[in-house]
């Protein structure tokens, strides 16, 4: 079915977590259906920005050190979601983060006539995706990039491309911290995955393979959660 005829945008959400590549895939989903990713910190600051009333709620809460309540993100995403530019629809990336503000978002959307189209969650295998996180390195000269497992130079500690042997690994990609950032996010994500299991709403798709693979499961979800 042709995406035109919707005849309310359509709302995804991408779960996933960090190196799980939801950036990129969010980036396709964009071009390939016209939607617009919506972050809750891209909200915040937009908001802020234009000076909406939840936006300088918004400004007043973060000044004072607090965090920005679920009442006031919601009403900022109310705002946002009338725009022209979402009339497709809109992919929520870190939003909603606990059930109760999916709960928060459902009724919001019941409001405006729409519902969530599809929650898609990006699984990854932890154990390998700690080895491809903490396995990362780059060239200092001229930033190629490197693995310890997948891609090493020809000879070991020197840049293919340029010489160096300036290499650099970035602080947080030990495999201690890797292990610990996939532990945080499950726990922050297995209610919300049972939220929308209970829902009917729920795609899974592997995030291990290749990305043409991952894109392709992507756009058969959502051209079906779509039609
Ligand atoms: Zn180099």
């Amino acid at each position: 079915m042709d995406a035109a005829v919707l005849t309310t945008p359509a709302v995804l959400i991408l779960l996933g977590p960090p190196g799980a590549g939801k950036g990129t895939q969010a980036r396709m989903l964009e071009e390939k259906f016209d939607l617009v990713q919506l972050s809750t910190g891209d909200l915040l600051r937009a908001a802020v920005a234009a000076g909406t009333d939840a936006g300088k709620a918004a400004k007043a809460v973060m000044e004072a050190g607090d965090l920005v309540s679920d009442e006031i993100v919601i009403a900022i995403l109310r705002d946002r979601l009338g725009e022209a530019d979402c009339a497709k629809g809109v992919i929520l990336d870190g939003f909603p983060r606990t059930t109760v503000q999916a709960q928060a978002l459902d009724d919001l959307l019941t409001s405006t006539g729409q519902k969530i189209n599809a929650a898609i969650s990006l699984e990854v295998q932890d154990a390998e995706m700690v080895t491809r996180i903490s396995g990362r390195y780059t060239c200092g000269g001229c930033g190629e990039g490197y693995h310890d497992s997948f891609k090493q130079p020809a000879t070991a500690g020197t840049c293919d491309k340029c010489g160096s042997t300036d290499m650099k690994r970035r602080a947080d990609d030990n495999a201690e911290t890797v292990a610990s950032r996939l532990e945080a996010y499950h726990a922050q994500t297995a209610p919300l995955i049972a939220y929308y299991d209970g829902k009917g709403a729920l795609n899974t798709i592997n995030a291990m393979g290749q990305i043409d693979e991952i894109a392709q499961g992507l756009n058969d979800i959502v051209t079906s959660a779509m039609a």
